[in-house]
């Protein structure tokens, strides 16, 4: 059985952890503070704040840039549902835009059209690892007056190129970029969540609500040689990370850069082979951004029937998953008034197929997925398998 993803966690993650749980120091701790140092390195950004998942990332970024009840937050439909869900944490009112033609991402033009008096930010997403079009969207936000919080659960490792020069997916093009370390990303310390930023004044806020609104640290109060008593300034949350977890997540940062290369290598082998067979389409890496191939996202033409192609796939023991799901077609979206088009989201989630690959996958694994593929796409159209054989 080929798996859809897996995380690439070994004897460096585990002696890290088993140092973590023997130094005495299990919650946030020292190993969340280099942690955060390490990823701010990592990606440019001035501060990294560590938090325990991406969708209390998420919530902890919208509430920041001030988004509150009766403000409208500017998103897709076609991502994981957290991202609707920390909307609605805050009180205020997702919008849905549809994806861009030739991709997953948002499309800058679709947000532009869907600004009201109400809108407060945009919630972009860098989806399964491709960046998103980030200067057309800061373009947007900067004809409105929004703040920009970026969605980059899946894209720890990605590039984008501003200005005629690369820098990492973290580096803050919005206010507030938003990561997650769950293991179906690329890496992972099993749950964990990391916000950037450039903004000092919003790194405080996060920290000082991710330990329950309370004015000084743990580690501080422990190493003090005075007393110290603690306030509660604010209403806060319990968001923290713990020294077990992010004494994996150091180790898998060292990873990070040899997890992508496998993995871009991976992708344009497929590509290749994907070339040369009918009735799919290989993604495209459009100009100015480097995805980390997250997820290998592979079109299916409209006459292909997806589910049987995944029920015929996994039969040969390969798993896939379907395309994105899309928020507004989910119960729990029902009560989310539907404004605009959304008709590519939905033809992306009917028409995708996610196909496996994790850096340790080798090229007979990849060419066992190939070939269940093409036996597949043959299985609906038999004339198909004799134009590609
Ligand atoms: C995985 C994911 C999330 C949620 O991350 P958690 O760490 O599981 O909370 C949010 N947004 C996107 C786009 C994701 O893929």
């Amino acid at each position: 059985m080929i798996p859809i993803a897996m995380p690439l966690l070994g004897e460096a993650e585990a002696q890290a952890a088993h140092a973590a749980v023997l130094s005495g120091w299990v919650s946030q701790g020292p190993q969340v503070a280099a942690f955060e140092a390490e990823f701010a390195t990592l990606t440019g950004a001035r501060h990294a704040c560590a938090v325990s998942n991406c969708t209390t990332a998420l919530h902890l970024a919208l509430l920041a840039v001030g988004v509150g009840p009766e403000d409208e937050v500017i998103t897709v439909s076609h991502s994981f549902i957290a991202g609707a869900n920390a909307i609605r944490q805050c009180g205020a009112l997702p919008v849905f835009v549809d994806i861009a033609a030739g991709g997953y991402n948002i499309d800058p033009a679709a947000v532009a059209a869907a600004v009201t008096a109400r809108t407060r930010a945009i919630l972009c997403v860098h989806q399964i690892g491709m960046p998103c079009d980030m200067e057309a969207v800061m373009a947007v936000a900067r004809a409105h007056d929004l703040r920009v919080v970026e969605d980059a659960a899946c894209a720890a490792g990605a590039q984008i190129r501003i200005g005629g020069s690369w820098q990492p997916v973290g580096r803050p093009l919005g206010d507030v970029v938003c990561f997650s370390f769950h293991p179906r990303k690329v890496i992972s310390t099993g749950e964990g969540g990391m916000l950037t930023t450039d903004d000092p004044r919003m790194d405080a806020q996060f920290r000082l609500w991710r330990q329950h609104g309370m004015s000084v640290s743990d580690t501080r109060r422990h190493a003090s040689d005075r007393v110290i008593i603690e306030d509660y300034p604010v209403a806060g949350f319990n968001y923290r990370m713990t020294d077990i977890q992010a004494a994996i997540g150091r180790q898998q940062l060292l990873r990070l850069p040899g997890i992508v290369a496998a993995r871009r290598a991976l992708a344009a082998r497929y590509a290749q082979a994907l070339m040369q067979m009918e009735g799919v389409t290989a993604p495209a890496e459009p100009g100015g951004m480097r995805s980390n191939w997250q997820s290998y996202a592979v079109g299916l033409d409209p006459d292909l029937d997806q589910r049987a192609l995944m029920q015929h796939m996994l039969e040969i023991g390969i798993a896939t998953r379907r395309g994105i799901m899309c928020m507004h077609l989910e119960a729990a979206c029902a009560d989310i008034p539907q404004r605009h088009d959304l008709s590519r989201s939905e033809g992306a989630r009917d028409h995708t197929v996610l196909l496996p690959i994790f850096a340790q996958m080798d090229h007979d694994q990849q060419d066992q997925v190939l070939a269940a593929l093409r036996d597949a796409v043959a299985a609906q159209h038999p004339r198909r398998s004799r134009l590609t054989a």
